[in-house]
C-alpha cells in the first residue's frame, strides 16, 4: 500500500561536509516526483535517506503518520531501481521478480503459487512476458532495467525509490523508458521518488519537481510552475535555457546602463539586479525608441527548426540569445530592437546561477 512521504527538516553531513541542509518535502500518496539537480547536489543521499540507507544528522522522514527514523531498511518496504542493473546475474528474470517475496519471514511469505502468479502478472506489466526464463545477460539494457522495476514493484513498496533508472541508457531507449514509466505509474498508483540530473527528464515524467542544489531544496512545483516560474536564479539557470544580465534597479523601474529597460513588474529590491529571460521569449524588432532594448546582433546560429541569435546590449555589451524563425531576415552586424514577453529580475548578490 503506497503512502504519504513527510520530509521533515533533513539533515545529512559527511564529515564537515553538509550534503542535506535541513530539506523539507512533503509527497503525496501516488504522487510522481522527480529529485532534480547537478551533480553532487544531494539527490542520491536524499534518496537512501528515504529508503533508510543512511542515518540522519537531523530530521525525520514519515510514512504516512508513521516516523520511519528508527525503522530498517525491509521495516520500511520500499522498492528501489539503480542506474547500474542491480540484478543478480545467476538467476533467471522470474527468480529476480520473486526474489523480494522468497526472502520474506515465514509468516509474511506468500506460497510459491500466489508468487508465480504475481511474476506473471508483474512481467505482462513491464512488457516482459515470455522471457522469464532468460537470464540478465541476455536481455538489452531496457529491457533489465524493466526486469529491476517488475522486481521492486513486486514487493507492493509503500514507496518506490528509483536512482537514475534510465541514465546509463542511450537517448532513444530512454525516451521511450520515460513513456513507459508514466504509463506504469498512472496503472499502479506507487508514490515515487525518481532522482535525475536531466531536466528534460524530469520535466515529462515528475506530477511535480524537486530542484536541489548545493543540499538545499530551492523550489518544488509543477513542471509549468517551475519551468514558468522559477523561484531562484539557480532554477532559472538549470531548467530550460536563459540569459542573464546586469541591470540596476532603482524605484520599481530596471534600468541597463542607465538607459530604462521596458519591462513592468518590477518587484526587486533597489540595487545591482541580474534580468533573465529565455530565449523563446525574446522578440526581435526593429529599433523603436524606448518601447525596445536597443542591440546589435552578435552571432547567428542555425539549430534544427530555428535560428538562435545572439545580441549584444548595453555598454558592457551583455548577450542576450533569442529564438528566430529559420527564416527570418536577419544578418551579424544588425541593429535591432528587443521586447520580452517574461523574465525574472533577482537582486545580484542572491545565491549564483551558476550550474
Ligand atoms: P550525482 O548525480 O553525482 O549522484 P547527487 O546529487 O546524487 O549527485 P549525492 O550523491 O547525494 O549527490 O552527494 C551529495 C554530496 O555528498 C556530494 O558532494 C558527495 O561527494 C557527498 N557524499 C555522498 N556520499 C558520501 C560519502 N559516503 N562520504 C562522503 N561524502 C559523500
Amino acid at each position: 500500500m503506497s503512502v504519504d512521504l513527510k520530509i521533515r527538516d533533513v539533515r545529512k553531513e559527511y564529515g564537515a561536509f553538509p550534503a542535506l541542509n535541513g530539506v523539507s518535502l512533503d509527497i503525496r500518496q501516488g504522487e510522481l516526483v522527480a529529485l532534480l539537480g547537478p551533480s553532487g547536489s544531494g539527490k542520491t543521499t536524499l534518496l537512501r535517506a528515504i529508503a533508510g540507507l543512511e542515518t540522519l544528522d537531523g530530521g525525520k522522514i514519515l510514512f504516512g503518520d508513521v516516523d520511519a527514523s528508527s525503522r530498517s531498511v525491509q521495516e520500511r518496504n520500499v522498492g528501489f531501481v539503480f542506474q547500474h542493473y542491480a540484478l543478480f546475474r545467476h538467476m533467471k528474470v522470474f527468480d529476480n521478480i520473486a526474489f523480494g517475496l522468497r526472502v520474506r519471514d515465514k509468516a509474511r511469505r506468500p506460497t510459491e503459487s500466489a508468487i508465480k502468479a504475481k511474476v506473471l502478472e508483474l512481467l505482462e506489466l513491464v512488457q516482459l512476458t515470455g522471457l522469464e526464463k532468460r537470464y540478465p545477460s541476455q536481455l538489452s539494457g531496457g529491457q533489465r532495467q524493466r526486469v529491476a522495476l517488475a522486481r521492486a514493484l513486486a514487493i507492493e513498496p509503500q514507496v518506490l525509490l528509483l536512482d537514475e533508472p534510465f541514465g546509463a541508457l542511450d537517448a532513444q531507449v530512454r525516451k521511450d523508458l520515460r513513456r513507459w514509466l508514466r504509463q506504469i505509474h498512472k496503472e499502479t498508483g506507487h508514490t515515487t521518488v525518481f532522482v535525475t540530473h536531466d531536466q528534460e527528464e524530469a520535466l515529462e515524467l515528475a506530477d511535480r519537481v524537486a530542484v536541489l542544489h548545493k543540499g538545499d531544496l530551492q523550489q518544488i512545483g509543477t513542471p509549468d510552475e517551475i519551468y514558468d516560474n522559477p523561484a531562484t536564479p539557480f532554477v532559472y539557470a538549470f531548467i530550460g535555457e536563459s540569459s542573464a544580465i546586469p541591470v540596476t534597479v532603482q524605484s520599481g523601474a530596471a534600468a541597463l546602463d542607465g538607459a530604462p529597460l521596458p519591462v513592468s513588474r518590477v518587484a526587486a529590491e533597489d540595487g545591482p539586479a541580474r534580468f533573465f529571460v529565455r530565449p523563446e521569449d525574446v522578440t526581435v524588432k526593429e529599433l523603436n525608441g524606448s518601447s525596445t532594448v536597443a542591440g546589435t546582433v552578435a552571432a547567428l546560429r542555425r539549430t534544427g527548426a530555428y535560428r538562435r541569435a545572439d545580441i549584444e546590449v548595453g555598454a558592457q555589451r551583455s548577450r542576450i540569445e533569442a529564438l528566430l524563425p529559420s527564416d527570418a531576415p536577419i544578418s551579424v552586424g544588425d541593429k535591432v530592437g528587443l521586447v520580452f514577453q517574461r523574465y525574472a529580475l533577482f537582486p545580484a548578490d542572491s545565491a549564483p546561477a551558476t550550474v
